[in-house]
């Protein structure tokens, strides 16, 4: 059937028909050309090369399905190949073929999950990646989560949480004037003691400082708490800070509410000790929010579960990126509540959306779009859903493990290695080795080197890897995906051991 819109001249499943088994090919045909051993990680080298070949104009007139399909293609050879597996620059590596479905699938339905009637198969799997991921943390009976469009999303949602629940709720109606009346007349807090402080470690990911700036604390409203030489946040400091502050009605800092944890920190892969921490928040009433966004993944493994996320399961809130460690294609983030009923803490009854009267204390929440600060959500939980349902809950678990192997097996090889030198690591070791060469040709040594080796690997673009800089200065922060053959790991050290000798 055609319609009056140039948007609709034929049918779309005709158009469909004719477009998608050829992109198909074409995709096919790119992961194949990555999967070649020599296969450039990326074609250009330069942010210039780039703005040089890829030519974009948006033209008056349309074109022909060849034309457009020649577009695809273009965007395909300009981008990154992530099918190379030589692409160890990030903490995201190539995604499951089934999580590429689950994209198609969502794009087909179009649905979008903000209320159960617009999209109920969809709601329901979020339901249950929801249910079995909480099961996995030890959430009690009454935990609840959401999918978020991003880890540094699931942070900041978890602090307008904490925030909305902490001080008898006065932050809901009365937003941060509120606040600071109920914590002067109600805590006897004074002058800028009657501020609320959110708490987190000095290595913590930058989305907790902005997720203060989004609410409206502003950025000194974080106190960032020292961590020790494997990147970890100091139980002794975070104490003492505490005792200081919540001691303090006057203190300067203001009052403590929220505590962030990291179980996987983003230089390191650090894992901030979660029983001592809880203890703290319970003793001095804080909310205890665990940014797992990278190390989450690792409560699919029975060993690393017990080792790393020891104590989670006391966590008021919880962030975990499957889009990371389990290889779903981006965007897929949840944030899981012990409590379901603090989610309800954002909802706003509009009545030409939410038709069923459910919010805070009714019972569960159908349409998820209550519990969040947005509206129309993309179903992005079918995509973990695909993934866990094709492979199961033991080979996630597999997977991490095999991962964590191949980095001890890599960190042994760099340590033989006399050419390069360890940086500071996570103890017990993640995913993430930080090291540099003890000297590039011409005499530089430090961070030079690390800067140097890095111009190299980009100018060759066989590999794509990091740096970061650490209170030892800058390193290589090589990431270990558990995807990527070992193969890979000791053929990019052989690669940079040459480099140093030329
Ligand atoms: C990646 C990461 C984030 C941010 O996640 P996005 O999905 O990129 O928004 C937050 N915290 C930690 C520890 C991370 O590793």
């Amino acid at each position: 059937m055609e319609g009056a819109s140039p948007l609709h001249a034929e049918t779309s499943s005709a158009e469909y028909a004719r477009l998608a088994p050829r992109l198909c090919a074409m995709i096919e045909a790119w992961m194949r050309e990555g999967e070649q051993p020599d296969a450039p990680v990326m074609p250009h080298a330069t942010e210039r090369a780039y703005r040089e070949h890829v030519r974009l104009a948006l033209p008056d007139d349309g074109v022909s399905d060849d034309a457009l399909l020649a577009v695809m293609r273009e965007l395909l050879e300009n981008s990154v190949n992530p099918w190379t597996d030589r692409f160890l620059a990030k903490l995201y590596s190539a995604p499951t073929v089934a999580s590429m479905c689950g994209d198609m699938l969502l794009s087909a339905m179009n649905a979008s999950v903000h209320v159960f009637s617009a999209s109920p198969a969809l709601t329901l799997v979020e339901e249950e990646c929801v249910r079995a991921l909480c099961a996995l943390y030890g959430f009690g009976a009454h935990a609840d989560g959401i999918t978020m469009p991003g880890g540094a999303a699931s942070n900041t949602l978890a602090v307008q949480t904490a925030l909305c629940c902490a001080f008898g709720g006065a932050y809901r109606r009365g937003g941060i004037f509120a606040l600071l009346r109920t914590l002067t007349e109600q805590y006897g807090r004074v002058g800028s003691g009657a501020r609320p402080a959110l708490l987190t470690s000095a290595d913590s990911h930058f989305s907790i400082d902005r997720a203060a700036l989004a609410s409206g604390l502003g950025m000194d409203a974080v106190v960032h708490i020292e961590s020790d030489e494997h990147g970890r946040m100091r139980v002794d400091a975070l104490e003492r800070t505490l005792a200081e502050m919540c001691g303090d009605p006057a203190h300067p800092r203001g009052m403590p509410f929220f505590v962030n944890a990291t179980s996987g920190t983003t230089v390191l892969g650090a894992f901030d000790p979660l029983p001592a921490i809880a203890a703290l928040c319970e003793k001095y009433h804080c909310w205890l929010h665990v940014d797992a966004s990278w190390g989450g993944a690792a409560v699919f493994s029975p060993t690393l579960r017990d080792t790393l996320l020891r104590g989670v399961e006391r966590a008021q809130s919880l962030t975990v990126n499957p889009h990371k460690l389990l290889n779903v294609t981006h965007q897929c983030s949840f944030l899981l509540v012990q409590e379901a009923h603090v989610l309800s803490e954002h909802a706003i009854h509009a009545g030409y959306l939410f038709h069923d009267g459910q919010g805070a204390g009714q019972g569960p929440v159908a349409d998820h779009a209550m519990k969040t600060l947005g509206c129309g959500r993309r179903g992005e939980a079918l995509k973990l859903y695909l993934t866990w349902r094709q492979v199961g809950t033991r080979a996630l678990g597999a997977h991490l493990d095999a991962g964590v192997r191949v980095a001890n097996a890599v960190l042994a090889a760099i340590r033989a290695n006399d050419a390069l030198e360890v940086g500071p690591l996570a103890a017990p070791l993640f995913l993430q080795i930080c090291f540099r060469p003890r000297c590039m040709p011409g005499g530089v040594t430090g961070s030079d080197a690390t800067r140097a080796l890095e111009a190299r690997l980009q100018e060759a673009r066989q590999y794509a890897v990091d740096f970061a800089p650490t209170r030892r200065g800058d390193y290589v922060r090589l990431v270990v995906h558990p995807r990527v053959p070992a193969a890979h790991y000791f053929a990019l050290l052989d690669h940079v051991t040459a480099l140093t000798r030329e």
